[in-house]
């Protein structure tokens, strides 16, 4: 992120959208552009980009882009798809961008999501729709096998690194029941690598499968009462989504097959779903922070793992806004003998409200009782860094607190390795502070927990630690219990702040493997 100049902030922007202005130089009407014509527009003040097969002028957005002007030049003039996954695949540019639309390609660049494209059409051409859900899917197997072997030569031919692990699936019915059945043949399944969404006679599972997924997506042919159950066999890798039936009719068919159905694809070339979830309280943690407690449809089946973060969508100024945040515990549990029971429900946010916070101030205005869009999980955090370590350190600053918060929960509670776990907690005053008093409590309860709070901005009658992230603090609280012990080193906070950490933890010796910085 850069400083942008006074007036310049997205709140603007979306005023600019809605002035009416003509932002694309072309009077409203939309043209199709060539390769050649797209890339005669690389200069900033006439910079076009292409995005999924669309051309927008951004050039009257350049001040506007949180990344800065040069960040959003690297694409001028050219398909800009992979850069932005790369960088934000989260942000609504639809949305954004809509009064810079310049009209569509010419030809439609390769960049757009490749395997989503070639799985779609293989399994549309595979399995037409009356066979892909028939009542006994059995027959289908050896069809879907011949065009998995099909899939990966294409695939390998076509340079895509997709792994396909066969997965399939089946379902049946009981007088009162629909239970569709995935077999994933993927050892260690468990509840969070599952995402069920069945709403409106729509239902869509989603299986995590490293950074693949695979989805059952169906209009389904009757309706069905609103709860939704999971059985996972974790063992054999089978997971069962349990409908109830409205009606006690037999179904001719499960339903419709919707456009991402039966797909094996990156995770990243998935669009994120989004489903409504209803505000039930929102707690004051400090001063200007609050734990908003958010309910899941009751169609829905969603846990999100330790490290990931969630992305909430709201309509600000009639313009689609999307955030980050990443879901925290109702407090931090200090009994370690299990693993914390989840209710499957609720999901809870600690989010910092800025007072000149566009997306911050919108969240403070919902009343209890109010929906907002929550996606599914995402995040690179991978468990099985903390299951191998001795010492596990958290560097955190401000609300970089959050992912910090299930993550020590996890470490007390299922690493029986880990022998000292270590928060170094960074803010400007003791005010800022959050859950100050849990966090004493569990230090005075867990002798392998210890926590160091440092401000930044301290009062005079602050005796304890103070300064900001450095290489001379990080040297002091910063250490192996043993010469040789496994350390794994985690840090969020500020852009800078966690840039600067990583830089530092580097300088005092620590490799990258053992450095995890949590960023967008
Ligand atoms: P903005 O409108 O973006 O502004 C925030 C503040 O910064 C305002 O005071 C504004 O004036 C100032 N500001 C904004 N842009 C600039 C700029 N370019 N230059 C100078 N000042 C600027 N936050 C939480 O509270 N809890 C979480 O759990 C959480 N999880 C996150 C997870 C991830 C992966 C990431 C990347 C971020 C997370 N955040 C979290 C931050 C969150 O996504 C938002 O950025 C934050 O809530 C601010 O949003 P906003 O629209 O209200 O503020
Ligand atoms: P804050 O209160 O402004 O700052 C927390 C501490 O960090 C303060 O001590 C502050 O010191 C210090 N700090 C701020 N900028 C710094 C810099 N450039 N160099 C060194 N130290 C710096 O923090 P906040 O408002 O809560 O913001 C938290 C940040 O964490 C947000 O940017 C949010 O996006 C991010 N976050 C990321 C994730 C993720 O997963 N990626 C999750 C949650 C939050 P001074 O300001 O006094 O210098």
């Amino acid at each position: 992120q850069v400083p942008l100049k006074p007036g310049r902030s997205l709140m603007d922007w979306i005023r600019l959208t809605k002035s009416g202005k003509d932002l694309t130089g072309l009077k409203g009407r939309l043209v199709e552009v060539t390769e050649d014509e797209l890339s005669k527009h690389n200069k900033k003040e006439d910079c076009w980009i292409c995005i999924r097969g669309f051309v927008y002028n951004v050039t009257p957005y350049m001040e506007y882009h949180p990344g800065g002007e040069d960040e959003l030049m690297r694409a001028a003039g050219t398909d800009g798809t992979d850069l932005f996954d790369q960088v934000h695949r989260w942000v609504n540019y639809e949305s954004m961008l809509k009064e810079c639309l310049v009209g569509r390609m010419a030809v439609k660049p390769i960049a757009a999501p490749k395997a989503n494209i070639l799985m779609t059409l293989l399994f549309a051409g595979v399995l037409p729709e009356k066979k892909v859900l028939a009542s006994s899917a059995k027959e289908l197997s050896p069809r879907i096998h011949n065009k998995i072997v099909i899939l990966v030569v294409l695939s390998k031919l076509l340079t895509l690194s997709l792994v396909f692990k066969s997965s399939n699936y089946d379902w049946f019915q009981t007088d009162s029941l629909i239970t569709v059945v995935i077999y994933t043949k993927q050892k260690d399944m468990n509840a969070e690598l599952v995402i069920v969404d069945c709403q409106d006679k729509q239902l869509r599972g989603e299986i995590i499968m490293d950074d693949h997924s695979y989805l059952v997506e169906v209009d389904l042919e009757h309706a069905v009462l609103e709860d939704v159950a999971v059985n996972i066999a974790e063992k054999v890798g089978k997971v069962e989504i349990i409908l109830s039936k409205k009606d006690n009719i037999h179904w001719k068919m499960l339903g419709q097959p919707r456009e991402g159905h039966n797909t094996f694809i990156k995770c990243t070339d998935r669009g994120l779903f989004y489903r409504k979830c209803k505000l039930v309280s929102k707690t004051e943690v400090t001063h200007d922070t609050k734990l908003f407690c958010l309910m899941l449809p009751k169609g829905t089946h969603l846990r999100v793992p330790t490290g990931q973060h969630v992305y909430l969508k709201q309509v600000i100024a009639g313009t689609e806004v999307v955030k980050p945040y990443t879901p925290v515990l109702p407090f931090l549990p200090l009994d370690f003998q299990e693993p914390p029971h989840h209710d499957g429900v609720h999901i809870y946010l600690m989010i910092k409200i800025y007072s000149h916070g566009l997306f911050t101030q919108a969240l403070d205005h919902l009343q209890i009782g109010d929906y907002i869009s929550v996606s599914n999980p995402e995040g690179n955090f991978k468990k099985s860094h903390v299951q191998t370590s001795e010492d596990l350190l958290l560097l955190a600053g401000g609300t970089g607190f959050t992912p910090m918060v299930k993550l020590l929960n996890f470490a007390l509670t299922e690493v029986s390795c880990l022998r000292t776990v270590k928060l170094i907690f960074f803010n400007k005053t003791e005010d800022d502070i959050l859950w100050r008093n849990q966090l004493e409590q569990l230090a005075l309860k867990d002798e392998r927990f210890e926590v160091q709070f440092v401000l930044s901005q301290p009062s005079k009658e602050w005796v304890g630690k103070q300064g900001k992230i450095s290489s001379s603090l990080l040297s002091e609280f910063v250490k192996r219990s043993r010469r040789d012990s496994k350390v794994l080193i985690c840090i969020c906070g500020p852009a800078p702040f966690t840039e600067q950490g990583v830089q530092y933890l580097k300088d005092l010796g620590y490799s990258q493997e053992e450095i995890h910085a949590f960023t967008a």
